[in-house]
């Protein structure tokens, strides 16, 4: 595994006072605090399955739990860190990689202590080619994996079909439609951590934590960096 955590500490120690990633004032934290407090967060009580806002079990996962067990997710999607985000995956600027490896982190200072592995959410082939390189998300996992001591495995699973439009279907068509991933290697009894930036509907999450609860998964949970509400 690449050592983010060392890499990180080689680049804070060539740049001692670097930029806050939003105001962009000269700063010793990755986000200043006055950003910091800006920042809108995911707040209690939100549901236990899917971290949305409202209650300790929304409508949707009352209707049908959905295949992983807990999310865990600090913040809403909105500005700025939707727009350091996109930059980050669709402009490659990897500068507020740390930044948002430092959010994420904070979702993730709870997770259960038994987690075997951290998995990124993969991307198909194709969406990586497009991209030009694999996604944010390794990066970032790898970053709060380091913090963690929680390793990460991006080997364990393959993206084998695009997310399709799901507009048309219902919730039960979603859940149970075909898998969109293949597991490489043998997770059986295994806790695993989905990390995804964003969550919204939650359905890839859902068909990927699926896929690996029918490989003999023991746990999945789902950690993102933001949630839209
Ligand atoms: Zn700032
Ligand atoms: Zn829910």
């Amino acid at each position: 595994m690449i050592n983010q955590w060392v890499k990180y500490y080689k680049w804070r120690i060539l740049n001692p006072v670097i930029q806050c990633a939003v105001c962009k004032i000269p700063s010793t934290l990755l986000v200043c605090n006055h950003c910091y407090a800006e920042l809108e967060l995911n707040l209690q009580p939100y549901c236990n399955y899917c971290a949305k806002p409202g209650s300790s079990i929304c409508t949707d996962c009352q209707g049908q739990h959905p295949c992983f067990s807990h999310t865990y997710c600090c913040y809403t999607y909105s500005t700025p860190l939707n727009k350091i985000l996109h930059d980050l995956k669709y402009k490659r600027n990897k500068s507020n990689i740390w930044a948002l490896g430092y959010l994420l982190n904070k979702a993730l200072s709870s997770v259960k202590a038994d987690t075997d592995f951290i998995v990124p959410m993969p991307l198909s082939n194709e969406r990586i080619k497009q991209r030009g390189f694999n996604h944010a998300l390794e990066l970032l996992a790898y970053y709060c994996a380091q913090l963690k001591h929680i390793p990460v495995k991006t080997n364990i699973v393959s993206k084998i079909i695009d997310t399709p439009h799901q507009s048309g279907l219902n919730r039960q068509e979603r859940i149970y439609q075909q898998p969109l991933f293949q597991v490489e290697k043998n997770i059986m009894g295994k806790n695993i951590l989905i990390v995804d930036d964003v969550i919204t509907t939650g359905n890839t999450a859902n068909n990927l934590a699926r896929v690996l609860r029918e490989a003999g998964a023991r746990r999945v949970e789902l950690c993102a960096l933001m949630r839209t509400l």
